[in-house]
C-alpha cells in the first residue's frame, strides 16, 4: 500500500503546517502528481479520506489532485513534447538528448486553513 503511506505522509505536512499557523479546520489540500512519480490517483484519495478522519483537523479536508504529464525537451533543438518515460526520441530531430521537464512531481501545492 504505497499510497496508504504517501496519504499518511501528506496529513503529517499538513498537520504540522496547520499547527505553525494556529489553524483550527483544513479545508482543502492541493496536490501536484506528476505521471511517471508512480502514485495513483484514486488509491491516494482513496486512502487519503481512509486516514483523514482520524484528526478534527482534517476530517472535512478536501484532497484535490492536479495530474501532470510527462514534458519533455530536446538538448539540441529546443523541441518540447510529451512522452511516455525517461528513455525517449525526439520527435522533432529524432535526438536522444533530452531532458525531463516534468512528470516526477509529488508535492503540495496548497494548504487552505480556517
Ligand atoms: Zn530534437
Amino acid at each position: 500500500m504505497h499510497e496508504l503511506s504517501i496519504a499518511i505522509e501528506i496529513l503529517d505536512i499538513v498537520e504540522r503546517e496547520a499547527a505553525k499557523h494556529g489553524a483550527a479546520v483544513v479545508r482543502r489540500v492541493n496536490l501536484r502528481v506528476g505521471d511517471l512519480s508512480g502514485v495513483e490517483t484514486e488509491s491516494l484519495a482513496f486512502s487519503f479520506d481512509a486516514v483523514k478522519g482520524e484528526k478534527d483537523l482534517t476530517r472535512d479536508t478536501i484532497l484535490s489532485i492536479e495530474r501532470l504529464p510527462v514534458k519533455i525537451r530536446c538538448t539540441p533543438c529546443d523541441e518540447v513534447f510529451h512522452g511516455a518515460g525517461h528513455m525517449v526520441v525526439c520527435p522533432q530531430c529524432e535526438g536522444f538528448d533530452t531532458q525531463l521537464l516534468q512528470g516526477e512531481e509529488l508535492e503540495i501545492e496548497d494548504i487552505i486553513i480556517d
